[in-house]
């Protein structure tokens, strides 16, 4: 026989799959009666992410949890459109997630602002890869640019410039329906991975601005330089004094 934990898993009965669908429809119905436009993460077929960063962004969820049954859980709750409503700003996400009871749960994320060094990388490396930016403003975040979204100091947030909370009453730091959040960013992130810039509290299109003033101070530089073999001549022409 198992031995019995105070605080087992077990604790909170898990709602059914119906019970979660169900829920989610009341409320979905609720808020277009009360004339209020939701916001929430569809899931079609069995892949939350289908994007190189989408699958980035879902992978890196395992790095804050606690407890890795939340996790599970977070899939199984997204899946099933729990996530009633999901609101991207700078530097946070609001979000409704359906559980047991008829009322979603409030969650809130946090993620810290890039710092100015962090900034000053990026807006470097983005420059090398100038011609990369149209595919990124137009919805396509290229493999060229991986290193910046993942990369050391990249637009990737580590755990520590991450926080949570959420109006339930699991005592786990990351219950699962920030998790099913989470989750739900991976895949409205898939759609628009720009939204990766405003997380970080980055205006779009000043970050382009800057590092397109950048690149074009920098080949304006390259241009006024002589060559090395321009300089050579130069010497050689004060050696002989052809001047
Ligand atoms: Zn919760």
């Amino acid at each position: 026989m198992s031995k019995k934990k105070y605080w087992e898993d077990v604790y909170y009965s898990q709602p059914t799959n119906n019970e979660l669908v169900g829920n989610a429809k009341l409320t979905a119905e609720k808020a277009a009666k009360r004339g209020k436009t939701l916001n929430p993460v569809i899931i079609t077929g069995n892949k939350i992410a289908k994007s190189w960063w989408g699958i980035a962004w879902c992978n890196n969820l395992e790095k804050y949890a606690d407890y890795e049954s939340r996790l599970s859980r977070g899939k199984r709750y997204v899946k099933l459109g729990s996530v009633v409503d999901l609101q991207i700003d700078k530097g946070k996400i609001n979000a409704r997630v359906q559980g047991s009871r008829k009322t979603p749960y409030k969650v809130e994320i946090r993620i810290s602002p890039l710092s100015e060094k962090q900034m000053e990388n990026i807006t470097a490396k983005c420059g090398l890869k100038v011609e990369n930016l149209n595919k990124l403003v137009s919805g396509d975040f290229p493999a060229e640019l991986k290193d910046v979204f993942i990369g050391e100091d990249g637009l990737f947030p580590k755990p520590r410039e991450i926080s949570f909370n959420c109006s339930c009453p699991d005592w786990a730091l990351m219950c699962k329906h920030v998790a099913a959040v989470l989750y739900g960013v991976g895949a409205r992130l898939d759609e628009d991975p720009l939204l990766f810039f405003s997380l970080r509290g980055i205006d779009t299109n000043r970050f382009v601005d800057v590092v397109i003033a950048n690149r074009t101070e920098m080949m304006l530089e390259n241009i006024n330089k002589p060559s090395k073999r321009i300089l050579s001549d130069v010497d050689l022409s004060e050696v002989f004094g052809v001047l």
